[in-house]
């Protein structure tokens, strides 16, 4: 947190005026340095927001900021370690003053059917998808709450709602994130703070290229990923950037524990 008496205004004072949907919100995005994360801060950044860009590997986001307008901060951060995550929110509010914005997006994925899943793999997906989550958005919170308002996003998946081959942890996890969405927004409706959650198809990013990578027949899968979509192609990260614009910004100020399912129809079939 900010020092008693490190007032906000004069910390934003110190940062130029910004124009867009999210003008003036500070918004920390995690797993920033690639994929759905790096679009949402790019997006977001347009827009106007001081984005606090999070992540294990420091030279993706550094790499990630440096595209941005400048009032962009990088902070490294493993999202499963309660005390980086701890300095990652302390770090917002010393530079910013403030955070209006959560965007949970940093997840790992595991191929693997519940046979073939070790307990430790099982572990450390919950422990970055899961408890990542939940780290990120307490440690949010008192600040929020504070304040009066803050909008929090969590990137779940179609894999918490339909059943998916070989994705047995990874499913369980982002039904995790589906309900731990509702239980915050049903918890602090009343506070000015709002959560909700993105269940992304299949998205065009490292994550999906290393899953087709590792198939029998990659092409083969690439080809099944597009033709399983009803609209008939799998999404990109700006999909998802614009629907995690519309959560964090004021024009969704009636929308609270819903999930918006950004997929190509895939679990409307
Ligand atoms: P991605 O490119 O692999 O992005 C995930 C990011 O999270 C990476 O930058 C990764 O950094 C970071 N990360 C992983 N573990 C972390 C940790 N412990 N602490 C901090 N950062 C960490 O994949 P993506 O597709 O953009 O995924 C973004 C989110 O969308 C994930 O939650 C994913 O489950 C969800 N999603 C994706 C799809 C899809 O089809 N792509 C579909 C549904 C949901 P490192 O690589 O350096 O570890």
């Amino acid at each position: 947190m900010a020092e008693a008496g490190n007032d906000v205004r004069t910390i934003l004072a110190g940062h130029p005026e910004r124009s867009g949907r999210l003008a003036g919100k500070v918004a920390i995005v995690t797993g920033a340095g690639s994929g759905i994360g790096a679009e949402t801060a790019r997006l977001f950044d347009r827009e106007g927001a001081f984005v606090v860009l999070a992540g294990d590997r420091p030279e993706d986001i550094a790499a990630v900021a440096a595209e941005l307008s400048g009032e962009a901060v990088a902070v490294p951060a493993d999202i499963s370690d309660p005390h980086q995550v701890a300095r990652l929110v302390d770090e917002a509010h010393w530079q910013f003053g403030r955070v209006d914005v959560l965007v949970n997006n940093a997840g790992i994925v595991l191929s693997a059917d519940i046979l073939s899943t070790e307990p430790e793999q099982w572990d450390r997906v919950f422990a970055v998808n899961v408890r990542g989550t939940y780290l990120c958005i307490r440690a949010v919170l008192p600040g929020m709450l504070a304040q009066g308002s803050g909008s929090i996003v969590n990137i779940a998946s179609v894999a918490g709602h339909i059943g998916l081959h070989r994705r047995a942890a990874y499913s369980a996890s982002k039904g995790a994130i589906s309900a731990l969405t509702r239980q915050v927004a049903v918890e602090y409706a009343g506070s000015g703070v709002r959560c909700n959650a993105i269940c992304p198809g299949t998205i065009d990013t490292p994550m999906v290229a290393q899953a087709i990578s590792l198939a029998p027949d990659p092409e083969a899968f690439r080809a099944e990923l597009h033709a399983r979509t009803p609209i008939g192609r799998i999404g990109v990260p700006r999909d998802i950037a614009n629907a995690a614009l519309f959560l964090a910004s004021d024009e969704s100020s009636f929308v609270t524990g819903t999930e918006v399912f950004v997929d190509g129809g895939l679990v409307a079939r």
